[in-house]
């Protein structure tokens, strides 16, 4: 007897979405198919140069280049930049870069209403959500919204070429937490759970080849067309364990995001593989491995990523601490989180043992 299908719902985001090599090119064609004229261009500090050779090559569709966006999107830079966004005339936002140079472009299109035209650098994801992570004296805040939502990303796998091998094994990861969590959400969908598992195998197969080669342009493709799975399926359905404890993590002890994504991946998906072991079989699928858990793990260090959060900066009394906070406020999870569980889950994270 075939298998019948679980009822659903599923809404798909209002994006368009240009993929290839190259694409950069685009940009003054799909400002024309917005009806805007002139862009204020936003980077990070490294990435100027490439973001003033983007406005350059937009001349008078250029309104100039904001190079400040940072880590974490702290509302007094965005402050900043809504100054020079107010004077520039600028009618349409551009982000050239990762989370942290996409966030601001959010943060400045939901306050102003511009449309944003989004050219992603890393794996994160950030593209393609309406979800925006927001500081202020030292507290995140997130929220969605449909204002926060790009209009137009264009994807150049050019672009990635210069992610270093370390970061795009940290980023690849930070994506297929993405795709993990968006297999067992409560409001999955068949769509969501090809797109997830599609991405874990895209991901899972070049992330190994670009670390051992990094101008392979297939396998950049491959996880750049990956990353875009996972950052849709992060917007269509709900987070659960993984992304809660990575937000605690690095919001009570200050770790880097994408690192601290890909130490935790394993030990969160090996918690949860007993509870809905059919469906995380697409992560031993794609990448083989005893368990999903163990899987991951495998993957984690055939990339060179950090598998231990205490080779990130935490500190060992912070394990209890973290528990607590991570099981202070209940928030569904295929499996029931409890106190003692999850400080194991975090001690095993933290020591970086193999997970189960
Ligand atoms: P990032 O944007 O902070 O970039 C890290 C560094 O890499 C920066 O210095 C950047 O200039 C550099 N860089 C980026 N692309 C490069 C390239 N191709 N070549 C060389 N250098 C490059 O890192 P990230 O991991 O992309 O983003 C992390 C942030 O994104 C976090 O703040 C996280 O919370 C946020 N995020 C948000 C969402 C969402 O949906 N709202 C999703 C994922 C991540």
């Amino acid at each position: 007897m075939p298998a019948g299908v679980t009822p659903f719902t599923y809404q798909a985001a209002p994006m368009r979405v240009v993929f290839g090599r190259g694409t950069l090119a685009a940009v003054g064609e799909e400002m024309a198919r917005l009806g805007r004229s002139r862009a204020l261009v936003l980077s990070t500090p490294p990435q100027q140069a490439s973001a003033e050779d983007l406005a350059g090559s937009l001349g008078d569709k250029a309104a100039g280049v904001f190079a400040e966006a940072t880590m974490h999107t702290p509302t007094d830079v965005t402050a900043r930049a809504l100054e020079v966004l107010e004077g520039s005339g600028a009618d349409v936002l551009i982000a050239l870069g990762g989370g942290s140079t996409i966030g601001l472009g959010k943060a400045l299109a939901t306050r102003t209403g511009l449309d944003q035209i989004v050219i992603p650098t890393t794996y994160a994801g950030s593209e393609m959500t309406s979800i925006l992570g927001e500081t202020e004296g030292g507290r995140k805040t997130t929220r969605r919204d449909p204002s926060i939502l790009p209009e137009t990303v264009i994807y150049d796998v050019e672009l990635t070429l210069t992610l270093p091998p370390a970061m795009s094994a940290t980023s690849g990861l930070n994506a297929i937490a993405h795709a993990v969590e968006a297999l067992y959400a409560q409001d999955r969908n068949p769509i969501t759970s090809l797109m997830a598992a599609e991405a874990i195998r895209a991901l899972g197969t070049a992330l190994p080849r670009i670390v051992a080669a990094p101008s392979d342009i297939a396998a950049r493709e491959q996880a750049l067309y990956g990353a875009w799975l996972c950052g849709a399926a992060l917007n269509a359905v709900g987070m659960a364990l993984h992304h809660k404890l990575c937000h605690t993590l690095g919001g009570t002890f200050d770790l880097p995001h994408a690192e601290t994504h890909a130490v935790v991946l394993p030990h969160a998906t090996a918690f949860n593989a007993g509870a809905v072991p059919e469906l995380l079989a697409p992560i031993t699928d794609a990448l083989g491995g005893a368990t999903p858990g163990r899987a991951l793990h495998a993957l984690a260090k055939e990339v060179g990523a950090p598998i231990a959060l205490r080779d990130l900066g935490m500190p060992e009394d912070g394990i209890d601490r973290a528990a607590e906070i991570a099981t202070e406020n209940p928030y569904w999870n295929p499996r029931a989180v409890d106190r003692e569980a999850i400080r194991a889950l975090i001690a095993a994270a933290w020591a970086g043992d193999t997970p189960s």
